[in-house]
């Protein structure tokens, strides 16, 4: 199919919509996508049925409300369009309450207590911004609509519901600081995302034989061979022909669903990749996000390849993020974070982009948590991703133009600056604002902010949930002072002054991934939240509770529900890592190490028996049980210290025993076998080495 017929052909996007419904229920499906009017029963069965037609010309026999659970995944339950009649036959039907609202048993789903078991109600309501799509695995095609999860009360149970709320709320803020500028014209303000993923391939056959990576997506244990990313021939370059076969599927596959996949290219760590579509509204930027991992894990499979997510699959080579891509603009195609050409002079700019250093310096404990998983703990701090101390990076010209506002210096001059390429043959580029700083947490990019702590295997929505609500509540503050003021431009310099004096501390030019930075935060007074069971305490402190409940995004019930349960998932993790790194330690690779030290024993026997003396095979036999032991001895500890925190009832005090005690004594069962893979004959090691999984695709 020629790619101009391929792109969103199992999409039901605006083209689909404009096709094929009567003009004026268009109308008022574009009014209630912008948030100007209420959806009705009447036009939903309208849109229902135009749904059902394009999907079952399609081939879909089933649709399904697709929702993301606090499980961190999707959910979906599939109900087929067939209705029987009375004389035997059956139709095919999908009505516009089927369409606006589903009523899954939730029971299964965390709730973090806001519902009992027994209280199984729940509810999913269309996402009427983003897109239903036709999934089509194999001959299986099945209508799928996005929606937010709900429960019987209304309490939101999903990832969506509060990325919505947050929308709306920076949407109100911004639009109040844009009349105070005097912009009559704009109706709404949207954030836009556009999040880059990174992952990694391997071969599904040493996959399957890897009970680490099955159960939990990262090894527990594995020594690094002699090359691992030092030379970074990796990164950019040439893409090894099978990826390049999966990608062009990947790719494919997105295309159809209206996914505008862009760019693709190799990553630092070897066999790690990246793939990053255009950006997009937030909420339908974060469900593009839920397909492309799932797009990436089902085609790496035709491959024969598996696609990890996970953020630190290996030790000793970078592991996975996310970038996070996030700007403001209104309804009708302003940035707010474009700086234009003069950005000295941009006083609506420097107005947004204070909003966004107040409030990232101000709730910094709230964003770090957002990007908070187990798998993110060996990354954030670790010397490849950022740190975990937040900062931003603004470039060198932007800081220049705050800092001479604040001090009431001239600014200098932004115009035309030019980059002498040194050869005639290239053409000169216009030098970008900013320049690149890879260790930035949080950079300005041109005209957006990338966040580069998120993890890679996480939804995007929290990330922009607090980033929303975060920025809206700065937003409002800035709102009430210029709501009130006589002289506008006055009171603009003053925000931006005032912000500049107070939250200039946690903006950072230099590497973020050095020691000196370290200490130099420190004396800042910048947070630095090493682990997430230090960060997520933070989600339920009374400045939070505040923000959130002001601008709607969470009730404080909410709140300490999604605490437990991120709590709880963290201990359930660990704990299933430490059960798998103690299952392969003591029924694989311990009894392997036995059986070989058996054998070098004969061999001894064998060699004495005829007079000779081999003192090198005796010391690696006494060198190979001696770390058998200790690797023996560290994994009965190690399955203490598991059966201990599943003892503790308190979801935080059990998480801080995870991380204490049981993530420890993992490291202490590590140690030893590790070294013993490197002592024993390859043949003997029971599974793939880092070798087979990172250097053979
Ligand atoms: P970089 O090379 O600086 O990372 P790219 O242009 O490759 O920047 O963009 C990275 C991601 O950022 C892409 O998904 C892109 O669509 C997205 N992006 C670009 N402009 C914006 C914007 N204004 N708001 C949000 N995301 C954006
Ligand atoms: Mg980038």
């Amino acid at each position: 199919m020629p790619f101009n017929e391929l792109y969103g052909s199992n999409a039901f996007g605006d083209s689909v919509m404009r096709d094929r419904l009567p003009k004026a229920i268009y109308k008022e499906i574009k009014a209630v996508q912008a948030g100007e009017a209420e959806l009705t029963v009447e036009v939903a069965e309208v849109v229902a049925n135009a749904m059902k037609d394009w999907a079952i010309e399609k081939g879909a026999t089933h649709y399904t409300h697709w929702f993301q659970p606090m499980t961190g995944l999707t959910a979906e339950k599939h109900d087929s369009f067939i209705s029987p009649t009375d004389d035997g036959r059956a139709i095919l039907e999908f009505s516009g309450k089927e369409l606006i609202q589903g009523e899954p048993d939730a029971s299964s789903f965390p709730s973090g207590g806001l519902r009992a078991t027994f209280e199984a109600r729940g509810y999913t309501a269309w996402d009427v911004t983003s897109p239903a799509i036709l999934n089509e695995e194999g001959s299986c095609k099945t209508l799928v609509i996005p929606t937010a999860f709900i429960s019987y009360n209304g309490e939101a149970l999903d990832k969506k519901t509060p990325l919505l709320r947050s929308m709306q709320a920076i949407s109100a803020q911004a639009i109040r600081v844009l009349r105070a500028l005097g912009n009559t014209n704009s109706r709404r303000v949207i954030s836009s995302v556009g999040p880059e993923q990174e992952y990694f391939l391997v071969d599904e056959k040493y996959y399957a034989s890897r009970q680490d990576l099955l159960f939990t997506g990262r090894t527990v244990f594995g020594a690094l061979p002699p090359k691992g990313q030092e030379l970074e021939d990796h990164y950019f370059g040439k893409i090894p022909e099978r990826v390049a076969a999966f990608m062009t599927e990947v790719n494919e596959e997105l295309w159809k669903i209206g996914i505008p996949a862009k760019t693709q290219h190799n990553e630092v760590a070897p066999n790690q990749f990246e793939l990053a579509p255009i950006y997009g509204i937030a909420n339908v930027a974060t469900d593009q996000n839920h397909l492309v991992m799932q797009t990436l894990k089902k085609v790496a499979r035709h491959h024969g390849l598996v696609c990890l997510l996970h953020e630190k699959p290996f030790r000793g080579v970078n592991g996975s993020g996310k970038h996070n891509n996030w700007s403001i603009g209104t309804d009708d195609g302003i940035n707010l974070l474009n700086p234009g050409k003069t950005p000295g002079e941009n006083l609506s700019f420097l107005l947004f982009v204070s909003a966004v250093i107040d409030a990232v310096d101000t709730y910094a404990p709230l964003l770090r948590l957002s990007a908070a998983n187990a798998g993110n703990d060996h990354r954030l701090g670790a010397n490849e991703a950022p740190p975990a101390i937040i900062s931003i990076f603004l470039g060198e010209q932007l800081q220049d133009i705050f800092e001479g506002i604040a001090t009431g210096r001239p600014v200098a001059s932004s115009e035309g600056h030019k980059l002498e390429l040194g050869a005639n043959t290239l053409p000169k580029l216009p030098k970008d604002l900013t320049d690149r700083n890879r260790t930035s947490p949080f950079a300005f990019t041109g005209n957006k902010f990338e966040f580069r702590m998120v993890p890679s295997s996480d939804s995007i929505s929290g990330p922009n949930f607090v980033l929303n609500t975060i920025v809206a509540e700065v937003l409002s503050g800035f709102a009430s002072k210029l709501e009130g003021a006589k002289d506008i431009t006055a009171a603009i310099k003053e925000i931006v002054t005032d912000t500049w004096k107070k939250h200039s501390k946690v903006v950072f030019n230099g590497n973020g991934y050095t020691e000196d930075w370290v200490k130099e935060a420190a004396k800042r007074g910048l947070p630095n939240l090493k682990s997430s069971v230090e960060a997520w305490p933070y989600f339920a402190k009374e400045d939070s509770v505040k923000i959130f409940t002001k601008h709607k995004v969470f009730t404080k019930e909410e709140i300490h529900a999604r605490l437990d349960i991120v709590l709880e998932k963290y201990s359930k993790q660990i704990n299933i890592e430490a059960g798998v790194a103690f299952e392969m330690a003591t029924r694989e690779i311990l009894p392997a190490c036995v059986d070989y030290a058996v054998e070098i024993s004969g061999q001894l026997e064998t060699l004495g028996a005829s007079g000779v003396k081999s003192d090198s095979l005796k010391s690696r036999l006494s060198e190979i049980m001696s770390l058998v032991e200790e690797a023996s001895a560290a994994a009965a500890k190690l399955d203490a210290a598991r059966s201990a925190a599943k003892e503790v009832s308190d979801p935080l005090k059990q998480a801080e025993s995870c991380r204490d005690s049981v993530f420890a004594a993992m490291e202490a069962v590590r140690a030893p076998i590790d070294r013993l893979e490197k002592l024993m004959p390859k043949d003997y090691w029971p599974m793939p080495s880092y070798e087979d999984l990172l250097f053979r695709i």
